[in-house]
Order: C-alpha cells, then sequence, then structure tokens
C-alpha cells in the first residue's frame, strides 16, 4: 500500500469548533446559559502560556466565557485549593482546567481531585476515570483520547472487531485510549516499555495508537498493511536543515516510511494536536448541558 490518507486533524478541529459554537448559540437563545470555562495556570512555562492563550481565545471565538487565571509559582496548596474550591461554587463556570504540569510543590493529585467531577472538562478527577472505565455515559472523556477516537470513527466507521494497540499507558492518553476503544467493541492492547517484542506485537493492529513520546519511534514496517495509525506523540527534535539552532516537532511514528504501509495516518503537526483543545470546548459544552439537565447534543 502506498500513499496512506492523510488525516487532517486541523479541518477535523475546525469542523469541531464550528459545530460546538452553533450548539452554543442555541444554547444562549433556548436557555440563556452561556458555558464558561475557568483555566488555571501557575508559573511562567512558555509552552504553558501558549496553551493556556490559545485555550482563552477558542473558548472565547466558540461564544463561551474564558475566565483565566494566571498564578504566582510561589502559590501554597492551600491557596490553591481554596481558588478551586471558589470555582467549583461558581454557576458562570461550567468546566475547570488547571494547567499541567504543576510546580514540584504542588500536590497534584490533591489539586485534581478537589476539582468537582462535573466540572472536571479535562477527565482527571478518578470519578470520572470511573464512570468512563464502567461505560457511564456521564463521564467525562480526557480530550486528547477523545479527538483520537472520534477521527478514528470518521476514518474507519464502525470499529467493532477491529485490533487495536496502544503503545503508551499514561493515565491521560494511553489507559483513557484503551478504554474508549474497548467502548467501542475492539480487541485492544495496551503496550508499554516493558512490553517484549513490541514490533511484532504492533504488526497485528489495524489500529495503532502511539503515544510515547519517543521521536520517530514506531517504524514502517512494524505496521500492518492497510492499518489506521494515530500519532499522538508531540517531539520537538533539532533540524539543521532549517538553519542553526532550529528545530520541528514530529511524532511518534516514523511518517514517511509508516504512510507507505498504513491505509491512513494522522500527521505531527496538524494531527491530534489541534483537535485536543476542540475536545475541551466539546467538554465544557457537554458539561453545561449535564449540569443544567439539558440534552446532550450530538457530536
Ligand atoms: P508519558 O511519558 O506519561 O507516557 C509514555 C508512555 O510510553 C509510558 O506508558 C511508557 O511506558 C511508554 N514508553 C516510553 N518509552 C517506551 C518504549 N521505548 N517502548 C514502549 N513504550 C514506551 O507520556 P504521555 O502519555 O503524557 O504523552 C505521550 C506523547 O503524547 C508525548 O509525546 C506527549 O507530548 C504527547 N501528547 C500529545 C498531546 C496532544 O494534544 N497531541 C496531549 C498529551 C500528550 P511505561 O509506562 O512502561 O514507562
Amino acid at each position: 500500500m502506498a500513499d496512506a490518507k492523510i488525516i487532517d486533524g486541523k479541518a477535523f478541529a475546525e469542523g469541531l469548533r464550528n459545530k460546538v459554537a452553533q450548539e452554543v448559540a442555541r444554547l444562549k437563545d433556548a436557555h440563556e446559559h452561556v458555558p464558561g470555562l475557568a483555566v488555571v495556570l501557575i508559573g511562567e512555562d512558555p509552552a504553558s502560556q501558549v496553551y493556556v492563550r490559545n485555550k482563552g481565545k477558542q473558548t472565547i471565538d466558540a461564544g463561551m466565557n474564558s475566565f483565566e487565571h494566571k498564578l504566582s509559582d510561589e502559590i501554597t496548596n492551600d491557596e490553591l485549593l481554596t481558588l478551586i474550591h471558589g470555582l467549583n461554587k461558581d454557576d458562570k463556570v461550567n468546566g475547570i482546567l488547571v494547567q499541567l504540569p504543576l510546580p514540584d510543590h504542588i500536590d497534584e493529585a490533591r489539586v485534581l481531585a478537589a476539582i468537582d467531577p462535573a466540572k472536571d472538562v479535562d477527565g482527571f478527577h478518578v470519578i470520572n476515570v470511573g464512570k468512563l472505565a464502567t461505560g457511564d455515559s456521564s463521564a467525562m472523556v480526557p480530550c486528547t483520547p477523545l479527538g483520537c477516537l472520534m477521527m478514528l470513527k470518521d476514518t474507519l466507521g464502525d470499529l467493532t472487531g477491529k485490533t487495536a494497540l496502544v503503545l503508551g499507558r499514561s493515565n491521560i492518553v494511553g489507559k483513557p485510549m484503551a478504554q474508549l476503544l474497548l467502548g467501542e467493541h475492539c480487541t485492544v492492547t495496551i503496550a508499554h516499555s516493558r512490553t517484549k517484542d513490541l514490533p511484532d506485537v504492533c504488526r497485528n493492529a489495524d489500529i495503532l495508537i502511539a503515544a510515547v513520546g519517543r521521536p520517530h519511534m514506531v517504524k514502517g514496517d512494524w505496521i500492518k498493511p492497510g492499518a489506521v495509525v494515530v500519532d499522538v506523540g508531540i517531539n520537538r527534535i533539532d533540524a539543521p536543515e532549517k538553519g542553526e539552532g532550529k528545530t520541528r516537532l514530529v511524532g511518534d511514528v516514523d511518517f514517511d516510511a509508516a504512510s507507505q504501509v498504513a491505509s491512513a495516518i494522522t500527521p505531527v503537526p496538524g494531527g491530534v494536536g489541534p483537535m485536543t483543545i476542540a475536545c475541551l470546548l466539546r467538554n465544557t459544552l457537554v458539561a453545561t448541558c449535564l449540569q443544567n439537565d439539558l440534552d446532550i447534543p450530538e457530536i
């Protein structure tokens, strides 16, 4: 197989954002609800600042209210918990996101556990993890794997009976991705750093999700001919061809080789990345509907 179809995450995300914006407008007209998303950012990490700026802009573009809380990295655990308790009680706030990673002195587990599960639009609270694992449709689902699933269903239609390999077992990508695929009746394998004969394990998969954080680790000959490959990895590598000191982003999959074997593949950048914020907006809309006993739009 040559020249896999490129799954255009940028275009898909734009479509999803437009659908969210339409539903937000409908919610406003019919019920006078304007969904609100609060984002908490601690410290000066430049990458996190860019993410938070993009989230704020896209939230406003979708017609929602955006509340940004930029805090000094001197903040204490108690001060942060007080802020979160306040956001939990604030009726204007339907979704709360605490930008990770947090400074070392902050107790991440305690902070995530303090967020009201109904407002946990990142889907990291143990209540939402449990709901996803038990197939409860009111679960807030982590945004990156949700975006991957949407693109897979758009590409393949019904996923029933497909063999899926999730490479990576983190709480934010690998594990929820595996749960989502199981929910779609795939036969799911989760691989990680201790997996034996990884290339052989990968070669069995109709669907291969790479979420490892290692540039170009998945080679072309690890891929089953005709498989669909979703590359979650975001890795910055040196790019001397672009000039001295320049860098570029690449995924976990050797894209050029893989696209000769796969039937469809997500690029990096422009694949999974743009879907993550679009799914965050979708989750904020869904959270608003659930909190107000309204029907959840089919998006
Ligand atoms: P983590 O570092 O939390 O997890 C990486 C996983 O990969 C672990 O389960 C680890 O195994 C496994 N792994 C590492 N090395 C190997 C190896 N040599 N062979 C097999 N498995 C290996 O990463 P995340 O899940 O947070 O992120 C993964 C990638 O996705 C990163 O590049 C990240 O930047 C990107 N990402 C992209 C997002 C987006 O919006 N597109 C959002 C979130 C993440 P073990 O558990 O055994 O250590």
